[in-house]
């Protein structure tokens, strides 16, 4: 029997610092309620933004390609996996970005690995801001680059970086979250890119949470900052968020996507996602160009949550995306407001280290065009309740 003694000590460890997560079992789909244990739940955490997940057209499109093409796509997509459904879903991304070409992945994770380890060796450069993605930090890593973690969105501590390898010609990505994950803010987009011009950088967002939230069309960061392909040439954005489906796409000049074809490793050496993936998200992209409402109501409650979160003195980070966490600092503290957030019927994610530096254990809130203007206002008194509770205790 093999010896596991040193997997059940940092079990132990992990137990005795507050970090041990556990799943919980959803028996219902996505949406402002869920099912979870057997109790009904108000949702304050997934990351279906625009109420997407469960939208009849984009259930029935993905039945309908099941029929027409079944489950599974056979292959890789360079062997005999590429469809027609896959394809079309591309040429409408690659349009709706303004790219010449999109690139679609089956996670996000992938396409990070993927990209950022087929544009760097080991004489080359990564310049991170220290939040990105998890997925990002462990493509840097993995690419063997030189790997710098600048200051969260801090300009002049990049470019204090960027200057020392300013005679250096190995190639120099910077690369960041374009909403960060875990705080909601957006990163300094136009700042970057002119930066990443000056010294003959490539710039590379990761737009997960920002595509279907944010620009006038729901384009993401690079509508919001009016970057073309030329200012910010790779774009990556994920289709399980937002666009309640699932995969990610990487999208920019016809070089860039016929180079990750070639090279992209998690691109080539994984079965294509099933067709009927693919249409769905081709419906999800229809609906949200058909139902802009569902965007508008979104930032309606943003900006219902984030003043009545001042007003009650609660602390707010600077974030106008559907992410609203509130920071606790404690993990302990931080995982007793989620269960007693709980017991008042409402489901609130506690995060905690490592997925968030130490000492800001934080309430993840994230808001959905789901959500009815009730809801978020019960969700801020419960809030409140839990909030004085926790500190008098
Ligand atoms: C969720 C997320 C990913 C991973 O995308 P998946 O499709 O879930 O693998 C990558 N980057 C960021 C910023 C994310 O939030």
């Amino acid at each position: 029997m093999a010896d596991l003694s040193s997997l059940q000590i940092a079990l132990k460890e992990r137990e005795q610092q507050s970090l041990y997560r556990q799943r919980q079992i959803v028996a219902s789909a996505q949406g402002a309620e869920i099912v979870v244990d057997g109790e009904q739940l108000v949702n304050f955490c997934s990351n279906d933004y625009l109420g997407l997940a469960n939208h009849p057209k984009i259930v029935t499109a993905f039945q309908q390609a099941a029929n027409d093409y079944g489950v599974g796509s056979g292959a890789s997509h360079l062997v005999c996996g590429h469809s027609q459904l896959h394809h079309q879903l591309e040429e409408e991304l690659a349009d709706f970005v303004k790219r010449d070409r999109a690139l679609f992945f089956s996670t996000g994770y992938m396409a990070n690995i993927g990209t950022i380890n087929a544009l760097l060796g080991k004489d080359d450069f990564v310049y991170q801001d220290k939040l990105n993605h998890a997925s990002l930090l462990d493509a840097g890593l993995s690419s063997g680059a030189r790997f710098q973690r600048f200051l969260h969105n801090d300009i002049k501590n990049l470019e204090t970086r960027l200057d020392k390898n300013v005679s250096n010609d190995g190639r120099k990505l910077i690369v960041v979250d374009g909403v960060f994950s875990m705080d909601g803010d957006c990163a300094p987009l136009n700042e970057l890119s002119a930066i990443a011009d000056k010294h003959n950088a490539w710039l590379m967002i990761d737009d997960a949470h920002g595509f279907g939230v944010l620009g006038e069309k729901g384009a993401g960061c690079s509508e919001q900052f009016n970057l073309d392909q030329n200012q910010l040439p790779i774009l990556m954005a994920t289709l399980g968020k937002g666009m309640g489906s699932f995969g990610a796409f990487v999208a920019g000049s016809e070089t860039l996507i016929e180079y990750l074809i070639q090279f992209a490793r998690p691109y080539i050496y994984t079965t294509a996602l099933p067709p009927a993936v693919a249409a769905a998200t081709l419906a999800s992209l229809q609906v949200m160009r058909d139902e802009p409402e569902r965007r508008q109501h979104l930032h309606t409650l943003i900006r219902q949550f984030k003043k009545n979160v001042v007003a009650s003195g609660l602390k707010l980070m600077p974030s106008g995306s559907a992410i609203q966490p509130i920071v606790v600092g404690d993990a302990d503290k931080a995982l007793e407001m989620s269960a007693l957030l709980r017991e008042k019927g409402f489901w609130v994610a506690a995060i905690r280290p490592p997925t968030v530096p130490a000492n800001t254990a934080r309430l993840r809130i994230t808001l959905s065009a789901a959500h009815t203007e009730q809801q978020v206002d019960q969700l801020l008194r419960a809030l409140i309740e839990v909030a004085d509770k926790v500190s008098a205790a």
